[in-house]
């Protein structure tokens, strides 16, 4: 254990190799889905997760299971089910990433719309670690392609998402599949009873894993939350940072290697900001603990572990960088403002996908938060024209500038010069490189733009790869190999306010209108709704199937913005065809189930 009794990876029991990893990945503590599944999975037991995204689940199964993993043999040991194509990639990338230093090791992620021959090669050519969608499983497994005899552990991914998108019998087909000795993990952000149904038949004497949610917040703290959307994030900060009263803040982000790239950043931009983390000695964090408590320093970037329990009066503000993984960890990030019965302000940056983290935490707190604007270019330039004004009155009044004078009073003579202008351009040089002003930048069209707010920091695999998926737009996506169809486009009932991302909206149409992702056009997500381009007319069938198809909770109800006539149609959506061509649109039939 660490100090203050927290679990870490190493106490929990993953195996050396993947500490390594993790060590790279800059994970510093395991989130609390991981402290709660690591040690049941390390132990061989099932267990049954109530975990959405964002919770870290995936690295709550993989970790422990990859280090199980016998890799002297090539036999598929670990078969995971998830409801996409997309998750199936991102959870196979996942485990690469954290099995790096495992020599042999091999997962392959199998999905429908693939080509049948690469996953048959490599199938053959073995792997230890299985992802893939429920229908495509199942070919293999009738085709006796995939073996699962040597099947050790079999996880069900967001399993909620499995029913809703109709895959339950499929994954009750599977498991029929699979030996009777194998491991189960079940993880679900929600438990409905189809779903208690299959852990109840499938799981034995399973450990349920969830989040504890009681808890209080101090009322003196004012929180606020700014959606990602427009800006970096780090321009937003900077933004708050010149325009608000503070005297000194707390940053929290992810990871270790989060918080010295962004205290750097920071100071950089001449604030004067310091990395607390996990990397650090006892001795190193009290000094610079020391350091924010006298006023050397303002700024604290810290990860969860190490802010635990920092008491410093001066804190008057924390900055939810990145949301934390639970309500629990909101609760003591914010908790470490407001100290002493003084007012504390705590902002928290949320991306259009982290909604869902959003209202669990107002569920929790029992207090909404508020949604605050940035300050707009125009404020920040007032205050820096005033500011700019100020440090010439303070110079004026508390420096002898005689030598100036004289030197100025000549160059004005030699040059016959407007003294104004001499001011002027000795302004510009003072000035530098940096404008004094800046200007708002266009604003991004509401198409998702998933976390890229955060897009000058660090980004894993996995956030790099919900970025490129949010970018399914015409400019962003290689054209290359693309195919060349009419689109045509629609509107669907589901959009930020119920968490979707472009992924969803993707794996539910490709899997439900056999659809390959790559027919699938530019999609934008608004608050209520979102649109999404499609090859142009569309089987009535196809059409029906994918109204009835739920997503983050929601009936997609697909209509044609075209027939949309009672409403404005969204932004750039009239005569938009994103790729004109041919016309060789691909026949719309069902393949994945
Ligand atoms: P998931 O809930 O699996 O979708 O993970 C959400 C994000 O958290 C991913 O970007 C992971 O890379 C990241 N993550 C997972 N576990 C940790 C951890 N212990 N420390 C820092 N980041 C993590």
């Amino acid at each position: 254990m660490s100090e203050g009794g927290q679990p870490t990876f190493t106490s929990l029991g993953v195996a050396e190799p993947i500490l390594r990893a993790l060590n790279e990945v800059g994970y510093e503590s395991p989130t609390p889905i991981q402290a709660a599944s690591i040690p049941h999975l390390l132990e061989g037991r099932d267990i049954l997760g109530m975990a959405q995204t964002g919770t870290g689940k995936t690295a709550a199964f993989a970790l422990p299971l990859l280090s199980r993993l016998n890799t002297k043999s090539n036999n598929t040991q670990m078969l995971v089910l998830a409801p996409t194509r997309e998750l199936a990639i991102q959870v196979a990338e996942a485990c690469q990433t954290y099995a790096k230093y495992i020599p042999d090791f091999h997962v392959l992620p199998i999905y429908g719309g693939q080509a049948y021959d690469s996953q048959l090669r490599q199938l053959r050519r073995g792997a230890q670690v299985v992802v893939g969608t429920p229908g495509r499983v199942m070919d293999h497994i009738r085709r006796g392609s995939l073996n699962l005899d040597n099947l050790e552990a079999l996880v069900l991914d967001e399993a909620d998402e499995m029913l809703r998108m109709g895959f339950i019998d499929d994954v009750e087909w599977v498991l029929d599949h699979t030996p009777a000795g194998r491991q189960i993990a079940l993880f679900s952000a929600t438990m409905p009873s189809q779903i208690k149904r299959v852990a109840q038949k499938y799981l034995n004497d399973a450990q349920e894993v969830k989040i504890a949610g009681k808890t209080a917040t101090a009322t003196t703290i004012k929180q606020k939350y700014w959606r990602v959307s427009g800006l970096h994030k780090l321009d937003a900060l900077t933004r708050i940072l010149e325009l608000q009263q503070f005297d000194a803040m707390l940053t929290f982000v992810r990871t270790k290697s989060a918080t010295e790239e962004l205290a750097e950043k920071l100071s950089a931009r001449g604030y004067a900001a310091e990395a607390l983390n996990g990397d650090m000695s006892q001795q190193q964090r009290e000094r610079t603990v020391e350091r924010l408590k006298n006023g050397k320093t303002d700024i604290l970037v810290a990860t969860d572990v190490v802010a635990r329990g920092l008491d410093v009066e001066r804190i008057s503000h924390v900055l939810n960088y990145d949301i934390p993984y639970d309500t629990e960890s909101y609760v003591h990030r914010i908790g470490r403002t407001g100290r002493a019965g003084r007012e504390g302000e705590a902002i928290l940056f949320v991306a259009p996908r982290e909604f869902r983290m959003l209202r669990s935490i107002e569920r929790a707190t029992n207090q909404p938060i508020e949604r605050m604007d940035l300050p707009s270019a125009a404020d920040i330039n007032v205050k820096r024209v005033d500011r700019f004004k100020q440090r010439i009155s303070e110079t004026m009044d508390s420096t002898d500038t005689s030598l100036f004078l004289d030197i100025l009073a000549d160059y004005q003579q030699e040059h016959d010069s407007d003294p104004l202008h001499i001011a002027a351009a000795l302004a510009h040089l003072l000035q530098g490189k940096t404008p004094l002003l800046i200007s708002e930048r266009e604003p991004r069209p509401e198409r998702d733009r998933g976390d890229r707010g955060d897009r000058g920091d660090r980004e894993d695999g996995r956030q790099r790869r919900d970025r490129r998926r949010g970018e399914f737009s015409k400019d962003a996506r290689p054209l290359k190999g693309k195919p060349e169809v009419a689109m045509e486009r629609f509107r669907v009932s589901v959009g930020h306010e119920h968490g979707v991302l472009p992924k969803n909206i993707v794996g539910a149409i490709a899997n439900e209108a056999n659809l390959k992702a790559e027919f699938i056009g530019q999609i934008e997500i608004y608050d209520e709704f979102s649109t999404v381009d499609l090859p142009a007319g569309m089987s009535k069938e196809a059409m029906q199937a994918l109204g009835r198809v739920y997503v983050c909770g929601q009936r997609l109800k697909i209509e044609s913005v075209a027939n949309d006539s009672g409403r404005r149609p969204p932004r750039n959506a009239r005569n938009k065809r994103p790729h004109r061509g041919r016309g060789d649109r691909p026949a719309p039939k069902k393949q994945d189930k």
